[in-house]
């Protein structure tokens, strides 16, 4: 059998702990041994967050999986807003520190993410919803 998609999802907490890359000094991310699945073709990342290692797992893909053509990566829990697609008034609730969180995620996909896409492959970005979790500053 084939694994043409591939999901990841980041439990929220484990990777709190984890060392986030804004703030780290040494920039140079570790690569990766092994090989990713020749054929897969989608790969999503719920929950992605600045943890150094979801950071270099997302780098490593985009290296290594030749056949990819879609990648998205959610930094809220689920692939969609819930409250876009019109099944609910409102999106899951965040918290701030989630919020926070997924702000954070979003620069490092621009800082270290957004120069290793290929032209062959699609990036999708999830936001949180500006209107159910917008951050207050
Ligand atoms: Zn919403």
């Amino acid at each position: 059998p084939s694994l043409e998609t591939f999901m990841l999802y980041v439990q929220w907490g484990d990777h709190m702990e984890q060392e986030s890359l804004l703030g780290n000094s040494s920039h140079d991310l570790r690569q990766m041994p092994g090989h990713l699945h020749r054929n897969i073709k989608d790969v999503q990342i719920i929950g992605f967050c600045s943890a150094k290692s979801i950071v270099e797992l997302t780098c490593h893909m985009l290296e290594n999986a030749k056949s990819l053509g879609c990648l998205t990566l959610s930094t809220c829990f689920k692939g969609e807003n819930s409250c876009s697609d019109g099944e609910y008034d409102i999106c899951l609730p965040m918290s701030r520190d989630m919020i926070m969180e997924a702000h954070k995620a979003l620069l490092v996909v621009e800082r270290y993410i957004l120069g290793k896409v290929p032209s062959t492959v699609e990036l999708k970005v999830i936001e949180p919803c500006s209107r159910c979790n917008a951050l207050e500053i």
